[in-house]
């Protein structure tokens, strides 16, 4: 670490929230101007960092970085801070806590990329007009644009076509944005909270951001608490303990049939994997991952069957509907969730989950129905009791209609 990292009192997992305010005053008062990283170095100390995307796809930052930088025209660099899934606050409030931070990870890229155009699209649920007024007092020439599109909305080639001025929905998988993307550009998407990242990082090195979290998933990331416990958002070491998150935002774990993590593309997890840490590898032993660090404790008054079912429900209706997954499958699985969320199911009906999943998986021209069926496994295997109860006749939580 270094001794300007330390003296900064940056050491601990407050790095990207440390901010006092939000001023430029006090953002350059603290940390000072983002130097200029050439493309190289840059990609060299991301690499060696093992910074990974913060949107939700978790792809090595480095990577995307270098296929942008081996287009021959001159790249549009977007930050996305779209933050369509629905239980996600942390860019809301990256934003509104930290904006030069992003600013100046946008910026940093910018210069390294020589870029042509820098971007900040906002979704619907983030008031622009805060980070506006920051583009303002650092005289940058950063496009902020209002976007519209819900949970599909900052899918990266959906935002490459509304900036297109097109329809928000994905494009063709086998013309990544990377190559062709705004103005017919390479253009790299970046979320938010990893444009924060790299403006530390460039400032305190990779041996700084390795001082937080574990050897083969390092650094820190943004949760977004919420249901049975104190909600917010909490910036944490990436291999933080599920279990010491809840306990220290107030949760019963004897109250809770279970945690959503990741969002609704994300995994259940039931209480036997509460102390699981939150890292790649030690998610990978549930098929899990942090995705765009949703936590959410389900209270054991709720339904789980009704709740999952809810939510792909809501998945069915946000598709684009190009594509046979979409059109046909979701709606089955969204129905086939209904049904099994009333007590006295077929119990046929669960054979019928795994037969739509084998028929929607693979088959879009994005990852959507993949992941909403994923979800929908995940319910069946966490909460493999409450399907028996279902099927006995029977629901000891909330009943349903
Ligand atoms: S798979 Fe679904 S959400 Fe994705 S592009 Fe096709 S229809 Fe749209």
């Amino acid at each position: 670490m270094t001794a300007h990292a330390l003296d900064l009192g940056l050491q601990g997992t407050q790095r990207l929230l440390a901010a006092r305010d939000s001023s430029l005053d006090e953002h350059l008062r603290t940390l000072g101007p983002v130097p200029a990283v050439a493309l190289c170095e840059l990609i060299s100390i991301t690499e060696q960092a093992g910074l990974t995307g913060r949107g939700g796809a978790g792809f090595p930052t480095a990577r995307k970085l270098r296929a942008v930088g081996e287009g021959r025209r001159r790249p549009v660099v977007v930050g996305n801070a779209m933050e369509g899934e629905y239980l996600s606050d942390k860019d809301r409030t990256l934003l509104a806590r930290s904006p030069h931070l992003v600013l100046d990870g946008l910026e940093l890229l910018g210069r390294a990329l020589h870029a042509k155009r820098l971007i900040l699209a906002t979704g619907e649920r983030i008031d622009s007009g805060p980070v506006r007024s920051a583009v303002r007092a650092r005289r940058a020439e950063i496009d902020v644009r209002d976007m519209t599109g819900g949970f599909l909305g900052g899918q990266e080639s959906a935002l490459v076509s509304q900036l297109n001025r097109r329809a928000p929905v994905p494009q063709d998988p086998h013309t990544p944005v990377y190559a062709r993307g705004v103005d017919g550009r390479p253009t790299l998407v970046v979320n938010v909270e990893t444009l924060a990242h790299l403006a530390l990082l460039a400032r305190f090195g990779p041996g700084w951001f390795r001082t937080q979290g574990t050897p083969d998933d390092p650094g820190t990331f943004l949760v977004t608490l919420s249901g049975a416990l104190r909600p917010g958002v909490q910036e944490i070491a990436r291999g933080t303990r599920l279990g010491a998150l809840l306990d220290g935002a107030g949760a019963d774990r004897t109250r809770l049939s279970g945690v959503l993590l990741g969002g609704y593309h994300g995994t259940w997890l039931p209480p036997q994997a509460f102390d699981v840490a939150l890292s790649s590898t030690g998610l990978a032993a549930y098929g899990a991952r942090t995705g765009a660090g949703i936590v959410h404790a389900l209270d054991s008054t709720r339904c789980p069957l009704r709740v999952s079912a809810d939510i792909v429900t809501y998945l069915a209706r946000q598709t684009s509907g190009q594509c046979g997954p979409c059109i046909n499958g979701m709606p089955r699985m969204a129905d086939t969730l209904q049904r099994l969320a009333r007590p006295g199911a077929d119990p046929r009906l669960v054979a019928e989950v795994a037969r739509l999943r084998g028929l929607i998986t693979g088959r879009g021209a994005c990852a959507h129905p993949d992941g909403s069926a994923r979800f929908a496994m995940s319910a069946l295997t966490a909460f493999s009791g409450h399907v028996d109860e279902h099927l006995g006749g029977e629901c000891h939580a909330t009943p349903a209609d």
